[in-house]
């Protein structure tokens, strides 16, 4: 007998060719039917692009530079904070990494900080203070919150559902949205207000993030124009072998995607453009071997579009975390390979 519902859907996986898998060809026509796919996919975001209605909460000198945490509109009833980290002895116009924390409590970790004290300082692990890693390599950084998660819990709900993400991502998909799709247009109204402030090379923009963060790396990359460079970390890897073998948070899962693409094929939507992917060697929910595997159809698609050296994998000795000293050079000879 087979009574696992997962057992009929590996079943049916394993027959499933998604439709617009990258099979070799022109990689433009590919990526542009794909693009215009996936858009739907991710489902409906606003029409109109609301006001930022920038406020300064607090600004602050670091020993690393100066730290200022603003809060923007994203769209109605969807304010965003953020910490602006802006590297010491570094002119403007900055070149800027939009960072993005997973399932964890939060942006504050992005800056060492706790969350509702930010002026006691808080012990992060696994390299995820993004912004203090960027400060230290003379890169300016974004760290946004992102939606369901720190600030942006849950906390209006009659009875808020056990895992964090939950409440949001099934209202979305009752709304034709779902939450990759919503925390995508924080990141694209991020690149507003990087514009609105006038001291970004708004042609050097990066995105990076770590689990959760990755996904929205991955996501934004392929989507946001405006994105120059991405670094997702501990994401990549199969659908198959990932969310759809493990489990994993309601917020990963957009209705039908895998009848239409691998994940191989969504981050091949950035090519030619340079990308650094950061994995652990032991992540547990995204497994290596998969991880490889999907590299190895990313490549096919970055030689077909002349770029083969532009995509790069980092395999760090450990689990799920991100591994800057092991990222940054890759991604720093990328940054100057876009300025010279
Ligand atoms: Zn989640």
């Amino acid at each position: 007998m087979h009574l696992s519902p997962s057992e009929n859907h590996r079943w049916y996986m394993s027959r499933l060719q998604p439709e617009l898998h990258y099979d070799g060809g022109e990689v433009r026509p590919w990526q542009n039917r794909l693009r215009r796919k996936l858009r739907k996919l991710v489902g409906d975001v606003p029409q109109e692009r609301c006001a930022l209605g920038v406020r300064r909460l607090w600004r602050r000198e670091h020993p690393l530079g100066m730290i200022e945490k603003i809060v923007y509109t994203s769209e109605p009833y969807a304010d965003v904070p953020a910490y602006v980290c802006l590297p010491k002895n570094v002119e403007p116009p900055y070149t800027f990494f939009i960072c993005l924390q997973g399932h964890s409590t939060g942006m504050h970790n992005s800056i060492a900080v706790q969350r509702d004290d930010n002026t006691l300082p808080h012990q992060v692990a696994g390299d995820r203070d993004f912004g203090l890693g960027c400060m230290q390599r003379g890169i300016a950084a974004l760290c946004i919150e992102q939606r369901s998660f720190g600030e942006r819990r849950e906390q209006k709900q009659k009875r808020v559902a056990a895992h964090g993400c939950q409440d949001a991502t099934m209202q979305a998909l009752m709304l034709g949205r779902t939450l990759i799709g919503e925390r995508m247009y924080d990141v694209d109204r991020a690149i507003d207000y990087l514009s609105w402030r006038g001291d970004a090379r708004m042609d050097q923009v990066g995105v990076m993030g770590n689990s959760g963060g990755g996904t929205l790396s991955l996501f934004s990359a392929a989507l946001l124009p405006r994105v120059a460079m991405a670094m997702p970390s501990s994401y990549f890897c199969t659908f198959k072998d990932s969310i759809m073998s493990i489990g994993h948070c309601v917020d990963n899962y957009i209705p039908g995607l895998l009848k239409v693409a691998e994940m191989s094929d969504i981050m091949g939507l950035f090519a030619p453009k340079p990308v650094v992917l950061v994995h652990g060697k032991d992540d547990p929910i995204f497994p290596i071997a998969a991880t490889r595997r999907a590299f190895r159809e990313l490549q096919r698609i970055y030689a077909a579009a002349g770029a083969k050296d532009r995509c790069h994998l980092v395999v760090g000795n450990e689990g799920h975390r991100f591994y800057a000293d092991q990222a940054w050079p890759v991604m720093l000879k990328e940054i100057k390979r876009l300025q010279d």
